[in-house]
């Protein structure tokens, strides 16, 4: 069966032509991409078009050496059909789909991460752990349940997560509410209070990995919103306001060098407005970066949660002189968003784009032979040994197949190796990102993988750092303001920091927000608000966001 589908967004329309597909036992969905805003006309002729790539099984019969071997291929699988530019949210989806990193969960809202996705989602716990034991953070685990009463003891905290708060229905008792975690400080502040007594308990610092669910996102884009997603939450606890400042500081400075050594992604940095900043939070910075769909995204907050939470839950010490003290705390955060700002950044009409740091396969050999030439298959082995890379001699598929599947899978190179190249004792080496071909000696094969792997990874971030440059307008006033949305840019602009200011520039602009005020300021002096012409305190970055 086979039909189309319509969906709206705005004031547009997106048709796709989907068909079930039936694998075994799972039952799923194919769709093409027909196009936006189609008349009926184009929507006939796309939908005929569609249906040649929707042709169902494909069957192929190959002699492999004296073995008869019968390929089965449920779905053809598909590149990528429509490009970055064109349209930036379908070909996003398409890239987490086809590069097998995630797939939409049956309830609304909801993702499944596969194994290649959660493969990266691994490379960053890995990296990030070794930061929390070289920063004396240990791991620890909190129950998701939340009784309704801790909601209730920190008031400002409550009141902004309540839209986003699922209850649980049923239970064995009547007795009160119980939420699934939107964020732990409450729970693990409840622990925090039995802990602390005396001020040789602190400082006390503690990281949780976990899901969290927030349940008003409806409308699930893999990676970047989903009802449910995983992160890792760090939550410390200090003697002095002192050294709570300096550690809110420490963990955004190791976020952003997590972003930049293993993401190859480039972040402002700076500390959010009183709008924006975490709820019952003293300040919030953060780091974000800005993508090619126009949009900015958020990739790490840190959190001076003050005095106020340890006065909420009765956290408190007895200090050198005996004498009973609040101390001061800080909370902080990442999420798998992170995987998503590392596909959209990077990614290309090809597929996924990954920087040599966090690809889990970094190299793929792939042997161009024919039947028989068992030459080929030894020298790509011992090369295989050699390196300790990935080789794929699969002998069912064409050499053409394998570099299609792994240029969408973002292995960042590739190395061609056929009976020219034994002759001469070489091999090609083919990047992912620029797609450029070098022929070295095999003998030089490890030095040269070695050279061009750090190249990748530099270029990358250039790349983006170039993109983030070019992204970012300066003004002053309203209408410079409005044209820069427009042209769907991150605007830096003199802010007067009122909240109702910022209230009106949202509503105003249909949902720009201020996303940071960077730490590092052009002079303010003279300068009044971009929006309503007060004085102006700070220079803000203001953008659409995820
Ligand atoms: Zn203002």
């Amino acid at each position: 069966m086979t039909y189309t589908e319509i969906k709206e967004k705005g004031d547009k329309k997106y048709y796709y032509r989907v068909k079930s597909v039936r694998e075994g036992e799972h039952v799923g969905k194919e769709r093409v991409y027909l196009g936006a805003n189609l008349s009926k006309e184009e929507v006939r002729k796309a939908e005929v078009e569609a249906d040649k790539k929707l042709s169902g099984v494909v069957v192929e019969e190959k002699k492999v050496g004296e073995k008869k071997m019968e390929e089965k291929v449920g779905r053809e699988e598909k590149g990528i059909t429509i490009k970055k530019e064109q349209d930036p949210v379908e070909w996003y989806s398409q890239v987490c789909l086809k590069a097998g990193l995630a797939d939409y969960g049956p309830v609304k809202g909801t993702m499944v991460i596969k194994p290649y996705g959660y493969a990266l989602w691994q490379k960053i716990q890995d990296y990030f752990n070794k930061v929390l034991e070289k920063r004396k953070v240990e791991n620890a685990y909190f129950p998701m349940f939340i009784p309704e009463s801790f909601f209730k003891k920190e008031a400002e905290h409550a009141e902004g997560f309540s839209p986003e708060v699922a209850w649980l229905a049923q239970k064995d008792d009547k007795s009160e509410r119980i939420a699934l975690r939107p964020t732990s400080e409450t729970i693990i502040y409840d622990s925090y209070s039995k802990w602390i007594r005396s001020w040789r308990d602190l400082p006390l610092r503690i990281n949780q990995w976990c899901n969290i669910v927030r349940w008003e996102v409806s409308d699930c884009k893999l990676f970047l919103r989903s009802r449910e997603f995983l992160w890792q939450e760090g939550h410390c606890v200090y003697a002095t306001e002192k050294e709570c400042d300096k550690e809110v500081i420490l963990f955004l400075d190791e976020y952003e060098k997590l972003c930049k050594d293993l993401l190859a992604i480039p972040v402002l940095k700076g500390r959010k407005t009183e709008k924006e900043k975490f709820a019952g939070a003293n300040y919030t910075t953060a780091i974000e970066t800005f993508t090619p769909e126009g949009k900015a995204l958020q990739c790490g907050t840190s959190h001076n949660l003050g005095q106020g939470f340890a006065k909420s839950f009765d956290i408190s010490f007895l200090d050198k002189n005996e004498k009973k003290a609040f101390p001061w705390q800080t909370s902080w955060g990442f999420s798998t968003r992170l995987i998503g700002a590392l596909v959209m950044m990077h990614s290309d009409n090809k597929g996924l784009v990954l920087p040599p740091s966090i690809a889990p396969i970094k190299v793929v050999i792939v042997p161009i032979w024919k039947k028989g030439d068992k030459n080929i298959l030894k020298i790509a082995r011992e090369l295989q040994e050699k390196l300790g890379v990935e080789l794929d001699d699969r002998v069912e598929y064409s050499p053409g197949y394998k570099f299609n599947k792994w240029e969408l899978k973002g292995v960042p190179l590739r190395i061609e190796l056929g009976p020219r190249d034994v002759k001469k004792n070489q091999i090609v080496l083919v990047r992912r990102d620029s797609g450029e071909k070098k022929i070295v000696k095999l003998a030089d094969a490890e030095k040269e993988v070695e050279k061009i792997l750090k190249d990748v990874q530099n270029s990358l971030y250039t790349n983006a750092q170039k993109f983030l440059d070019s992204s970012i307008k300066k003004v002053e006033t309203w209408d410079d303001f409005m044209k820069a949305v427009k042209d769907k840019k991150m605007v830096l602009a003199p802010f007067c920091g009122g909240v109702k200011c910022e209230d009106w520039i949202k509503d105003k602009t249909r949902g720009v927000s201020s996303r940071v005020i960077p730490f590092e300021q052009p002079s303010v002096s003279g300068k009044k608000c971009v929006h309503c012409d007060k004085k102006a305190g700070v220079w803000a970055y203001f953008a659409r966001a995820y």
